[in-house]
């Protein structure tokens, strides 16, 4: 069920609140797994992130803004590093890290993804050219996509190179017309294209649950059931300009479970094997892509990074001996977080401008109107994704109101928190924190209903600065052209 689908939000919305929120103790109460690792309340009961207060921050920067806490975000990277990298390393093979800079990315991201010592993802000339800007090391850089076009695989082939020498470290190939295509253009820029193919296992995981099937019915990589993932390995190696590293999956987004990870690996390395029987050919690398959940309200509760990494570890080392490859033999794996690590480390912060009660079949809810909405945040109207807020300009004095914060913009389904509790005594002018929000929403902005896109944030030991400025009037009018 899709919230812009008539009668979805009705259904939903006449019950009263869903059944996994529940009614507050402490309506001020901030859950830790929602938020950046320093955010607080002060002893006037405002939120303060990284030693700074929400009102200074809003007086300062104005309304909405997403605030990113920098050393949440490099801890959350670095975790994937160290901790999620432990049973990689024990098993001799090692892990590889690329940030999924579809999430979020900017020139100043850019540099603390290279600075925690990850790689970077990217799927388009656009993002390859934050890279550039930022100064990314093209030896860590993975791209994927499913239509590069080629401006953007010369792009990545010739993308400048510290030591000299050119290209991003991978490709990853999505179809037979990539093939031919790459394979052309490397013959003609005469350098070698380090490759990997996209394999569709037939998962589909989500949250609490995966589907494993044989075929998979999207517009990503190659089918493995239906041999064209075989099929595809044998045109790459027809190619001398292509290096083939390996092979990628890449199953879903928001995942829990590491069950669907596992199937996927399962069926990724039985290719692997294939491969080895039928080439003679042992690939040094294995990506298992990115996906892996993040908690956005109270009914979330992610697995810890540790535990997925150990579980996945051993479905490698499993699946690999079951190959019958020696230790030595075992490819190097990486992965693609996105969300996990930008997610959780961003809020955004709203003004109030409205509250109103509209009665319900049980009780009312408080519409809450702000200074934002489905521009700045998409994911509520695109997904029925949940979300949760709070009161940040003060403590609310109020008991719980079953609440719904909705945006400014002309459409019903401009809604940025579904269901959440607030303090009754709301009004015009406080501001609300919206955690959980560094990941695809200022990714996926717009500016519907000309409404400038607000600025990033990032604030660190006291100090905030600006990663990506507001946009102005002047920015909104700046490609119509006149005459
Ligand atoms: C979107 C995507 C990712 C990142 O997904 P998250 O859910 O943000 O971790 C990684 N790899 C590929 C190929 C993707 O398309």
């Amino acid at each position: 069920m899709r919230a812009h689908e008539a009668g979805a939000l009705h259904a939903h919305g006449y019950g009263g609140p869903p059944q996994w929120l529940p009614y507050p103790r402490d309506v001020n109460e901030l859950l830790p797994q929602l938020w950046p690792a320093s955010t607080d309340r002060d002893e006037q009961g405002r939120l303060t992130v990284a030693g700074l207060d929400v009102v200074s921050l809003a007086r300062d920067f104005g309304t909405p803004a997403y605030v990113m806490d920098e050393a949440d975000f490099r801890a959350r990277a670095r975790s994937f590093v160290t901790d999620f990298a432990a049973p990689f390393e024990e098993l001799g093979c090692g892990l590889d890290v690329y940030y999924a800079g579809k999430a979020f990315l900017c020139t100043q991201v850019a540099r603390w993804v290279a600075d925690e010592g990850l790689g970077l993802d990217v799927c388009t000339g656009g993002e390859l050219a934050v890279a550039q800007r930022a100064g990314f090391p093209g030896e860590r850089i993975g791209m994927h996509g499913n239509n590069k076009s080629m401006a953007e695989l010369e792009a990545a082939l010739s993308y400048p190179r510290a030591g000299g020498g050119t290209g991003v470290g991978r490709i990853v190939l999505d179809s037979f017309d990539e093939i031919e295509r790459i394979a052309a253009i490397a013959g003609r820029l005469g350098v070698s294209a380090p490759v990997m193919v996209r394999v569709t296992v037939g998962v589909e995981a989500h949250t609490h649950e995966y589907i494993a099937t044989a075929h998979e019915d999207q517009k990503f990589g190659f089918s493995l059931a239906g041999g064209h993932a075989a099929k595809a390995v044998a045109a790459v190696l027809e190619h001398p300009q292509l290096d083939l590293l390996g092979l990628h999956s890449h199953i879903g987004s928001q995942i829990f479970d590491a069950a669907g990870f596992e199937v996927a690996a399962q069926r990724t390395i039985g290719l692997h094997r294939e491969v080895r029987r039928r080439h003679g050919l042992t690939l040094p690398e294995l990506d298992l892509g990115g996906g892996f959940g993040i908690a956005y309200t109270s009914e979330h509760a992610p697995p810890a990074l540790a535990q997925m990494s150990r579980q996945l570890a051993e479905t490698v080392a499993r699946e690999c001996r079951a190959e019958g490859l020696e230790a030595a033999q075992i490819p190097r794996v990486s992965i693609e977080p996105g969300r996990a690590i930008v997610g959780p480390s961003t809020f955004t912060l709203y003004e109030v401008g409205t509250v109103k009660a509209v009665e319900l079949d049980r009780g009312t809810r408080a519409y809450v109107s702000v200074d934002g909405g489905m521009s700045d945040n998409v994911r509520t109207a695109l997904y029925e994704a949940d979300y949760s807020c709070t009161i940040a300009n003060r403590a609310g004095q109020g008991p719980p109101m079953l609440s719904r914060v909705v945006g400014k913009h002309c459409e019903s389904g401009d809604i940025v928190v579904m269901d959440e509790y607030l303090p009754a005594d709301l009004r015009p002018g406080d501001l609300i924190a919206v955690p959980g929000t560094g990941a695809y929403c200022r990714a996926l902005s717009s500016q519907y209903n000309h409404v400038p896109r607000p600025p990033v944030l990032a604030v660190r030991d006291g100090h905030a600065r600006v990663l990506v400025r507001r946009e102005s009037v002047a920015d909104l009018l700046a490609l119509d052209v006149e005459g």
